[in-house]
């Protein structure tokens, strides 16, 4: 298998260099850009597998890279933002990243991002030509032709929100989903108590999904921001 080729989008070199220095010594092929320009073209040129992404560029918003880039293709984009305000993060996600890595970060957090989102790819690609209609991580099963979910081959009792939730979060397993666009998956809009109705739902599901709810396995709370499903080895 080819080794997985990254694109490396990041104007301040003392980063970048550990980027991609990280990358080298970890057998994965990059390209670099300094500025949203190139990285859109070398993304279009170069169709990389995953995309790593500055917020911060010189000559525009990393938010507008990542719009540009998803009206035509689903690559996988992380960013990586200096910036730790939550509305920075959210407004990358609602516009199409699928993580994000806080900076100054560690050489392990971006290797485990890597592998996360390549495990998320390598799936979705096997979900797509299997058509499966059956969702399986760790033991959880959702049938989502039967409309249906089991933990340990014993069937969850959901209420249809909480069923509709759990759809959601395994549709997208392994990607962080913001509370904006989970209410308006699931009420279609998306006001302030719709969010306080979001963490009510979250807790009731976790409670019978998540053998310790207070330290869950299936869905990881992103504080500020949304809910993920993590992919279970
Ligand atoms: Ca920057």
């Amino acid at each position: 298998m080819n080794k997985p080729l990254i694109l490396v989008v990041e104007d301040d070199p003392p980063v970048r260099n550990l980027i991609t220095t990280t990358l080298k010594t970890n057998d994965y092929r990059y390209l670099v850009a300094a500025n949203g320009e190139t990285a859109i073209l070398e993304a279009s040129s170069h169709n990389p597998d995953i995309v790593l992404l500055d917020l911060g560029l010189p000559d525009m918003d990393g938010v507008e890279v990542i719009g540009n880039v998803r009206s035509w293709s689903n690559l996988p984009i992380i960013v990586i933002s200096a910036r730790s305000e939550d509305s920075d993060k959210i407004e990358a996600l609602d516009a199409g990243a699928d993580d994000y890595l806080t900076k100054p970060f560690s050489v392990d957090e971006l290797l485990a991002r890597l592998r996360a989102t390549q495990r998320r790819l390598s799936y979705m690609t096997a979900e797509m030509l299997s058509a499966s209609s059956v969702f399986v991580n760790g033991k959880l099963r959702v049938d989502y032709a039967g409309g249906c979910a089991y933990l340990d081959s014993r069937e969850l009792h959901l209420t249809p929100i909480e069923y509709k939730l759990l759809c959601l979060l395994s549709k997208n397993v392994g990607k962080v989903l913001t509370h904006t666009f989970i209410t308006q998956n699931i009420w279609g809009r998306s006001w302030e108590n719709d969010v306080a109705s979001l963490r009510v739902f979250m807790a009731t599901l976790r409670k019978k999904l998540e053998p310790e709810p207070d330290s869950p396995q299936y869905i990881q709370t992103h504080i500020g921001v949304g809910y993920r499903m993590m992919r279970i080895e």
